[in-house]
């Protein structure tokens, strides 16, 4: 959508071929109770200035998100639960060996901070140290590490549970460390989570589909791309489009499903084959009140207890709607639609009421919404790549392959991965069309 938009403004005449009936992706609210809820890319950092952009030029509410304010906040780790007031659990660790835990952070985020910056964000395979950290998981890495600090060690599954929807048993060291580079490090990653959308972010997707107007087809998914030295040949549900270049921005996994004429190049089939999506489930429980704050919770989780890696204070302000946002992600989320439906609530009420009491395990409404079982997605929240991959075939994402040329937050050289990525990558993409069209 972003790409087609500077297209047109550049202009150029777009055709946008959506296989949903909808706009959106992986954005999509859905009213809830008396708030409008995110299922999908929510959170907004204060320096994305091209969300913020939008939201100014189509007149759209964006909120301050109530996690990020003073209170207590949860953390539980490695069996040990407790709480801590700063933006990122350093300064009041838990109770046993405070120090001893304390340091072990203090010394992880300091080298993943000084190896993040080694690395440069648009070329992470041409990193000194590529190889060697992508042939490394997070969790290899941290298990080797002197300091050994097994809490730490949960703290950091839950990180990359909720930031990749992955495992820190899989997740290459290099795919963490250039996602970290693309966000400014750690500090970031948290102010990443000050806004959100009064209404949802799909918003801005359904703004700028309305400025696109008829340009933008719906229930067309694409199963065939042919090209030739004139142009190429887009064959979709609705039928053919014929154009001069073609910008392809499904996640990359799911770039296999589609059919190439010729086909693409082995290396670049590759690629797609060794990206695999991340799984989150987001679960949202709604109440009469936010009970939490009663006791100075802010409403915030951080854990590696099976099944919740995170939590969040999802009350809408506008409404009042109360609402807590459990993420369940990784191999906790690979299962989860094959436990029944009453065993998946009641073993994140029974989590829920652990931290904040049993009015928690009481909600006016559950809801659970699984990317895994989009068929136009497939998982969430962002396409991986597993150990050694990225410094192998990691450059031929992103180059044009003749007439086709690719969009997606994956291919962002700044908050790769985020929905600011996304808007990022497809104004890169019109850019380059648009220098040669
Ligand atoms: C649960 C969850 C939580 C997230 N949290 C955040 C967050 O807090 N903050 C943040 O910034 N980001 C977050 N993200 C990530 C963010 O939403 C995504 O990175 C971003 O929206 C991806 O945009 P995109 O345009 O690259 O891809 P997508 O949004 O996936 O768009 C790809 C489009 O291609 C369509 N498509 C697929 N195959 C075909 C085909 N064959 N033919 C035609 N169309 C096709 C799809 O239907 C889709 O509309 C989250 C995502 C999820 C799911």
């Amino acid at each position: 959508m972003s790409a087609a938009r500077h297209l047109v403004q550049g202009g150029l005449s777009v055709a946008v071929l959506e296989a949903r009936d909808r706009v959106g992706g992986r954005t999509y609210a859905k009213q809830l109770g008396e708030g409008i809820f995110d299922m999908g890319g929510q959170f907004v950092g204060a320096k994305q200035h091209r969300i913020h952009a939008l939201a100014k030029e189509f007149d759209l509410e964006l909120m301050r998100v109530q996690q990020v304010e003073e209170g207590k906040k949860i953390q539980d780790f490695n069996g040990v639960q407790s709480t801590f007031t700063t933006a990122v659990p350093l300064l009041s660790f838990w109770k046993p060996f405070p120090l001893v835990n304390l340091a072990g952070l203090g010394l992880t985020v300091l080298c993943l901070e000084r190896s993040r910056k080694q690395i440069p964000a648009d070329r992470p395979w041409d990193a000194r140290k590529a190889l060697k950290w992508d042939r490394r998981t997070v969790s290899g890495w941290l298990r080797d590490a002197w300091w050994r600090p097994r809490q730490v060690s949960g703290m950091f599954d839950a990180v990359v549970h909720g930031m990749f929807g992955a495992n820190a048993s899989e997740d290459s060291l290099l795919n963490f460390l250039h996602f970290l580079q693309t966000t400014d490090g750690f500090q970031e990653v948290a102010e990443g989570q000050r806004f959100r959308f009064a209404n949802g972010s799909q918003q801005m997707s359904l703004k700028m589909a309305e400025g696109l107007g008829e340009r933008v087809i719906l229930e067309a998914p694409v199963h065939e791309i042919a090209q030739d030295n004139d142009g190429v040949t887009v064959h979709s549900g609705k039928g053919a489009w014929r154009g001069r270049y073609v910008v392809i921005s499904v996640p990359l996994p799911l770039v296999n499903r589609i059919h190439f004429s010729p086909e693409l190049p082995p290396e670049r089939q590759l690629l797609a084959q060794r990206s695999y999506m991340g799984s989150i489930v987001k679960c949202l429980t709604l109440y009469d009140r936010p009970f939490w704050r009663d006791a100075g919770f802010v409403g915030e989780v951080l854990s590696d207890r099976e099944p919740i890696a995170a939590v969040f204070d999802n009350s809408h302000p506008d409404s009042g709607q109360a609402c807590l946002l459990s993420f369940i992600a990784g191999k906790h989320a690979y299962y989860w639609n094959k436990y029944p439906e009453k065993e998946r609530r009641d073993s994140v009420l029974k989590l829920l009421e652990g931290w904040f009491g049993p009015e928690a395990g009481k909600p006016t409404l559950y809801h659970e919404y699984n990317w895994g079982e989009q068929a136009w997605t497939q998982g969430c929240p962002i396409a991986n790549f597993s150990t050694g991959n990225i410094s192998l075939l990691g450059k031929e994402y992103g180059p044009p392959l003749g007439r086709i040329h690719w969009a997606s937050s994956e291919l962002s050289h700044e908050w790769i991965s985020y929905m600011e990525g996304g808007l990022a990558s497809g104004e890169n993409t019109a850019k380059e069309i648009l220098a040669i069209a």
